[in-house]
């Protein structure tokens, strides 16, 4: 069976964007690797592995699902965390795999403390604070409390950490309310201390936060989007290589390339319409390639007339609408065009590049969005 399209994750753009990374969070911090989105669209089946082999040990998921596939890929040799979702049925088979996981209400404690009761086996909880984002969090004014159980119930519970996220540290628009929360996370530390609790882990850095207020890192960040070679936002991206600052190049390397072939070749005489409706009308003789990948498989329809894509070395424009599982591309400009003949959608062929920035600009997509849409069931493969 032929996939309409595959993705191809690149081994030395990892090892590059693991280094920088590591660069930039030096020794006492610990990198935990977010793969939450089926590791933003690079599959975790594929990204968990090879993301091993260049020495991640620590992944946080988004979910129990999320977390179980990394857990079983390495074989329960890495440690796991899940920072969103999981239900209180969940929670004996997290307990007896060491699966840690973020609580957020007195309830989940102590549904936590239950089960780590029968199994005979501490808990591994990261307690998350509500700083000012108003997602989930435990309210500071239930700390109190919540200090009191972890002290009543240390045999069953085991302070891996505690932690916040921010609210947009990718663009300082939001730098008052984040400095906020970094505030208030601290005196919350305060309080714990004080009461003789501590925590082996304190964290609060996404990779925005971690690259421009350093002093967020703590002892581990969870970084995901730089990981996979893209920046949390234009403006994090223009900071970071701001002439006279550390460097004037992207030191990032994007893993990801998605690929596709061209399915049928037709001429069009001028006057024509191209594709449903009249949104594209051939203003002269064209020749046109259909390619068998829509916004069923995560390529926006808001790319229709806008979008590009990479044949034999030229940039070719997307004609018409996006169909569901077709797209069509004017090849007009390109010689020797045959069906079977390689596109590229994101991704470098010959002296060309498509990256999802320039692409989700088109679409008003972020890259989270548009990469955490790539679909589960293509083929990923890594090349070097
Ligand atoms: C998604 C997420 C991260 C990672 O964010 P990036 O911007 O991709 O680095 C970190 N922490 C939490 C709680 C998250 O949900």
């Amino acid at each position: 069976m032929r996939y309409s399209s595959y993705l191809e994750l690149s081994k030395s753009a990892l090892k590059n964007n693991f280094e920088y990374i590591r660069n930039m969070l030096g020794n006492t911090c610990q990198l935990s690797h977010v793969v939450k989105g089926n590791a933003y669209g690079h599959g975790i089946d594929t990204y968990v592995p090879m993301a091993c082999e260049f020495g991640a040990n620590h992944f946080s998921t988004f979910d129990a699902i999320e977390a179980e596939e990394v857990h079983d890929i390495t074989n329960g040799e890495v440690t796991v965390l899940i920072m969103g979702m999981i239900g209180n049925d969940e929670l004996d088979w997290a307990i007896e795999n060491d699966i840690e996981f973020f609580v957020f209400d007195l309830d989940r404690v102590n549904a936590a403390i239950v089960s780590a009761k029968k199994q005979g086996k501490k808990a591994r909880i990261h307690v998350e604070l509500e700083t000012g984002m108003n997602r989930t969090g435990f309210d500071l004014e239930n700390l109190p409390a919540l200090i009191r159980l972890l002290k009543k119930e240390s045999d069953s519970l085991e302070l891996k950490g505690i932690c916040t996220h921010y609210a947009g540290a990718e663009s300082y628009a939001n730098l008052y309310r984040v400095n906020e929360q970094y505030d208030r996370f601290n005196k919350a530390i305060t309080d714990f201390e004080q009461q003789g609790v501590k925590a082996q882990k304190l964290h609060t850095a996404c990779s925005a936060a971690a690259i421009r207020l350093p002093h967020t890192q703590m002892d581990m960040a969870r970084i995901g989007i730089l990981q996979y070679g893209f920046w949390p936002s234009t403006e994090t991206y223009i900071q970071t290589i701001k002439p006279g600052r550390n460097q004037l190049s992207d030191p990032l390397k994007r893993v990801l390339s998605w690929k596709s072939q061209v399915m049928n070749v037709k001429k069009v005489s001028q006057g024509e319409y191209i594709g449903y409706g009249n949104s594209y009308l051939a203003a002269h003789d064209m020749e046109v390639a259909t390619v068998p990948v829509g916004y069923s498989h995560g390529f926006s329809r808001s790319l229709s007339n806008q979008g590009r894509a990479l044949v034999r070395g030229v940039r070719v424009p997307v004609v018409g609408t996006v169909n569901m599982n077709m797209m069509l591309v004017d090849v007009s400009q390109v010689a020797n065009i045959e069906i079977g003949d390689e596109v590229v959608l994101i991704g470098k062929q010959d002296e060309l590049s498509i990256s999802v920035s320039s692409f989700s600009d088109f679409s008003d997509q972020l890259n989270y969005e548009l990469l955490t849409r790539l679909p589960h069931d293509i083929p990923r493969y890594i090349v070097k």
